[in-house]
């Protein structure tokens, strides 16, 4: 079962994970002077500002995988790149401590997935470029057929699948790669196909595109990423990020309600964060994506391929990168393997089970901390630990590096776990802790 000449490719979803799988398969064809169609849907417009043009997302992404786009052929232009951060600083409820990038390779970019926060058209011509308009026009100057339209219904057409949308239009094709991402309704029409997909475990989360105002974001967060560990109940996961005039924040946790976010904006530490006087607007661009915590079932199967947030990705950090991995795999896969079931087994699930492994050893990493949160001296331990490495230039820095890798998304999970499990940073920790213990 192999992609021929004029063999059709339909892809749904237009998000980072379908337009990377529509420009890999493309790219790959023209290379083995293969020619194919390959039908991409998307109904949304991402250069439109607000929830209409938007993927929803911290849009925060490494250097490193920014130059392993531009290895890939893909490179992102200036106004896509909207800052770069070149430090991190982890508050806790009472201190706070930078990290600096340890070197220029690996600094983090911000992007906005769509045309900017609801209001941003006011400042037209926008001075950015939503990062998921530009991957699905690099897709389309490769020569995929774009559809902005919503796929209705997918059935099968003998043992090949069909896919509807519109009246009465409807096109039957070789392969069928599902990328819909994890909100809405797409996943369950992957589920109706009984093919044995089960859709991945998420969560909720709570994204806000706050407006200060350049000078404000400048002067309030720097060039720098802001990362809470307070100690609020049901709070796993809290971030300030600079981008432009605007600030994006992202809450992860369990029932993020308004009272969370309340005491949110009242901790001490957060308070240094925003503009002096600065209230909760009343009509802010904000938010409740679903975040991807576990791994789906079946993701594949003769004809299909399901890629991106609603295959397998990264716990809570890098969902690009893991998009990208993906899109490249299933379109290598297709490509130079075939379509079956057992190619996609063979040469597809490696990179799927490589995610799902490493988001074990995350999942015991965030265990870890929810357990550890309420032990302010532990905290308190840890951020003196990291400010005595970045007061020390002899220093190798294990622990900046481990929370670097952590919250940037460059490094797996084993390799964090192995970092921070080092005799070194375990002497380090406990003998700070004992000596404030005492002191
Ligand atoms: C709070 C939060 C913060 C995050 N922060 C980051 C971050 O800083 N960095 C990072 O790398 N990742 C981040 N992520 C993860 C990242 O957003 C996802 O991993 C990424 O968007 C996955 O891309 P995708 O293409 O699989 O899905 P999506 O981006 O969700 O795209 C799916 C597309 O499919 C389309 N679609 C759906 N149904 C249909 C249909 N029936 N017909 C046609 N089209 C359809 C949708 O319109 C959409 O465009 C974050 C996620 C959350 C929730």
């Amino acid at each position: 079962m192999e992609l021929e000449p004029h063999s059709r490719v339909a892809i749904i979803g237009g998000g980072p994970a379908g337009s990377m799988t529509a420009y890999f398969l493309m790219d790959l064809a023209r290379r083995i002077d293969l020619e194919i169609e390959v039908d991409l849907f998307e109904p949304r417009d991402f250069s439109l500002t607000g929830p209409p043009g938007c993927n929803m997302c911290g849009g925060v992404i490494s250097e490193s995988l920014v130059q392993k786009l531009a290895i890939s052929g893909i490179h992102l232009p200036n106004d896509v790149l909207m800052d770069t951060i070149d430090a991190y600083t982890l508050h806790t409820d009472q201190s706070h401590v930078r990290i600096r990038a340890a070197s220029e390779e690996m600094r983090i970019a911000c992007i906005f997935r769509g045309g900017g926060p609801k209001g941003a058209e006011t400042q037209k011509p926008l001075p950015w470029q939503a990062f998921d308009h530009y991957l699905l026009e690099l897709a389309r100057q490769h020569g995929i057929n774009r559809i902005p339209k919503r796929v209705k219904k997918l059935d099968w057409d003998g043992d090949r699948p069909r896919v509807s949308w519109g009246e009465g239009e409807m096109r039957t094709y070789d392969l069928l790669v599902g990328a819909v991402g994890l909100n809405g309704s797409g996943m369950s029409m992957f589920e109706e196909l009984n093919f044995g997909y089960r859709p991945p475990k998420y969560a909720k989360s709570y994204i806000a595109e706050l407006y200060f105002g350049s000078r404000e974001v400048e002067q309030r967060l720097g060039k720098s990423m802001h990362i809470f560990l307070l100690n609020i109940p049901r709070l796993k996961f809290l971030a300030l990020t600079p981008k432009g005039p605007y600030a994006t924040l992202v809450v992860l946790g369990d029932e993020i309600d308004k009272a969370m976010l309340e005491q949110i904006f009242r901790a001490p530490e957060m308070v240094g964060c925003l503009p002096p006087g600065w209230q909760i607007p009343v009509q802010t661009c904000q938010c409740q994506p679903r975040i991807h915590i576990g791994p789906p079932r079946h993701p594949f199967a003769d004809r299909i391929v399901m890629v991106g947030d609603c295959s397998s990705s990264r716990l809570f950090k890098d969902g690009i990168g893991a998009a990208y991995k993906l899109a490249k795999a299933c379109a290598y896969t297709a490509v130079v393997h075939g379509i079956s079931k057992k190619a996609f087994q063979r040469y597809f699930a490696p990179a799927c089970r490589e995610l799902d492994y490493d988001n074990l050893l995350g999942r015991v990493m965030f265990f870890m901390d929810d357990h550890m949160r309420p032990f302010s001296s532990i905290q308190e331990t840890l951020i003196e630990c990291i400010r005595q490495e970045q007061n020390d230039p002899a220093s190798p820095g294990k622990l900046s590096n481990a929370m670097w890798d952590t919250f940037s998304g460059s490094a797996s999970y084993r390799t964090i776990l192995a970092n921070t499990a080092s005799p070194r940073v375990i002497h380090h920790f406990l003998t700070t802790f004992f000596r404030r213990l005492l002191a």
